[in-house]
């Protein structure tokens, strides 16, 4: 993969956008509920099934109205959160099938 100084200026976009919408989204989640989010599916990243550091991220994106509630939440890598961008992917329900 490429990593250029347009990307990496993207990723901080992204992130800052991120960060100011996550203060106006509705509800909320604490460490335990996130780690308890994680540890139910095995602490794998659900699109990849690696063991990568595990971003949150939001089912249904906070730019389509979804919350900051756990159950909106599922464990991605950081490659495949931004791969997933603000599509609205349910990877939860097939992590589950195999379990
Ligand atoms: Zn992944």
């Amino acid at each position: 993969m490429v990593v250029g100084k347009s990307d990496t200026d993207t990723r901080r976009a992204s992130r800052q956008l991120h960060r100011a919408r996550r203060a106006a989204a509705p509800g909320s989640f604490t460490a335990e509920e996130w780690k308890a989010v994680r540890e139910r599916y095995g602490a794998v990243c659900l699109r990849c099934k690696q063991a990568a550091p595990l971003t949150v991220d939001h089912v249904i994106p906070l730019s389509k109205g979804g919350t900051n509630d756990a159950d909106n939440l599922q464990p991605l890598c950081l490659p495949c959160n931004v791969k997933k961008g603000t599509r609205t992917l349910d990877y939860r329900l097939a992590a589950l099938a195999v379990l």
